[in-house]
């Protein structure tokens, strides 16, 4: 029976390798022992072996416990099954079940793994994707586990509208956030910044000059660097400032602006103006009571260590806001984000904020620590969602060959939904010729949604 089952499962072995790691357990970090498992499928004990676990981190435990997986009992079928026995990954299909001795049990759907010279491995660059289920709940109580976060997020597929409906009209304009209401967004994003009064306004930079025309109106108000800065203004200044599409910081020579997406909304025409934080939520909240729709926001705090050194305390005063706004619980129609993990745990601990959180993950070398199996895990501990740079799911070869990273299934391993940003039509990753084709990747990444600027667009 066993062999029967072995053979049927090889011819489901090809080419459409989906990788898939499993998901090991916490009470096997710090400590160099040998786990035994066994893999079930379908009722059917298929595999077993032992895995070497060296990890001094919940991280590391997991990610070592599975390079070092051996299957002992699918070897030679698999070598007489297929042409390219040496390299042909195993694909297996159906009720799949890990046991282990003393970590737990995961469960999923499917496992793939590689051929070595005395068995089988899951291979290094496999992803997490089977739900755990441990041995040993007591010490795994969501409390002791967590910096205060409460259970993971239901998966969904939303468009967030990146600063508005940002690709056709200026960036966080009341107009833009209407568009994007209209169009079917499901989240507006605002990014926050504070006034010189501490008044939370919607704006991406902590500079005025790249979407005002502050170095007009207030042509001796820079610094020494030469940027307008909207903590040095007032809102009644601020309220006075021309929005336009974005632009250089500086006008060419012969006046005219320089804008970063010239296809998009002609700079210097028509009107319009920044908005505070509470003027752009009431603005969403009473589409919502027109509409009877739940429409989101997505707030960011824009460098809230750069404001503390400034003397201003930028999640306190939003997080304030947005509890009299109603937004309190983690069900919640908000998310919100920052890119400084330490102001993230602050915002759980010392604030005891109970509101989605979602880590922004760059492209840097700081990115890369949080984009890996130890820096996720600990992202899981406080945070509920993921918002990595575009890079950093896919890239696409100049052949068309489309590169998926392992780490999106790594993210929802330890219950984080993954939100990456930007998909620009008018700006699309290198080797991705059509807005349909990024669509079909998208599609195929997986994906709990995604920022967005053109929501209609882009809907997944
Ligand atoms: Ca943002």
């Amino acid at each position: 029976m066993r062999e029967v089952l072995l053979v049927g499962l090889l011819m489901m072995t090809g080419s459409c390798w989906q990788s898939v790691e499993l998901l090991a357990a916490e009470n096997l970090v710090g400590k160099q022992t040998m786990e035994s498992y066994e893999i079930w499928c379908d009722g059917e004990l298929i595999g077993q072996g032992t895995a070497e676990v060296l990890g001094d981190s919940t991280a590391d435990a997991i990610w070592m416990l599975f390079r070092t997986v051996n299957l002992r009992v699918i070897t030679s079928q698999a070598s007489s099954s297929s042409a390219d026995t040496d390299t042909a990954p195993l694909e297996i299909h159906g009720a799949i079940e890990l046991r282990t001795s003393t970590a737990g049990r995961a469960a999923c759907d499917q496992l793939a793994l590689l051929p070595t010279t005395d068995g089988w491995r899951v291979h290094p660059a496999d992803v997490l994707r089977c739900a755990l289920v441990r041995n040993d709940t007591s010490d795994h109580d969501a409390a002791n586990r967590t910096l205060g976060k409460t259970a993971p997020l239901p998966r969904r597929s939303i468009v967030i509208a990146h600063r508005g409906a940002s690709g056709y009209l200026p960036e966080h304009t009341q107009a833009s956030a209407c568009l994007a209401y209209g169009l079917g967004a499901d989240y507006v994003e605002q990014d926050v910044v504070l006034t010189k009064e501490s008044v939370p306004i919607v704006l991406h930079d902590i500079h005025l000059d790249t979407v005002t025309d502050v170095a007009i109106q207030f042509p001796n108000r820079a610094r020494p660097d030469g940027r307008y800065y909207a903590l040095d203004f007032t809102w009644d200044e601020i309220k006075t400032l021309q929005v336009h599409e974005r632009t250089a910081h500086k006008r060419n020579l012969d006046g005219t602006w320089n804008p970063v997406f010239p296809e998009r909304f002609p700079v210097g025409k028509s009107s319009f103006r920044l908005s505070s934080l509470s003027e752009m939520i009431e603005l969403i909240q009473g589409l919502n009571h027109s509409t009877g729709k739940r429409v989101g926001i997505y707030p960011e705090l824009k460098h809230p260590s750069w404001h503390r050194k400034q003397g201003y305390d930028l999640s306190k005063v939003t997080l304030q806001m947005l509890t009299e706004f109603g937004y309190r619980d983690h069900g919640d129609a908000i998310y919100v984000q920052c890119f400084e993990p330490e102001e993230l745990k602050r915002i759980r601990t010392e604030l005891k904020s109970e509101l989605p959180l979602i880590q922004l993950i760059d492209s840097d070398h700081d990115g890369d620590q949080l984009w890996s199996p130890a820096g996720l895990a600990e992202i899981g501990r406080y945070a509920d969602a993921v918002g990595p740079s575009l890079e950093r799911i896919f890239t696409v070869a100049a052949d068309g060959q489309v590169n998926y990273n392992p780490h999106v299934a790594t993210a929802h391993s330890v219950g984080l939904v993954v939100h990456p940003w930007t998909l620009r039509t008018d700006s699309l990753p290198d080797n991705v010729t059509s807005t349909d084709k990024l669509m079909e990747i998208i599609r195929h990444a997986d994906l709990d949604g995604f920022f967005s600027d053109f929501p209609d667009r882009t809907r997944f």
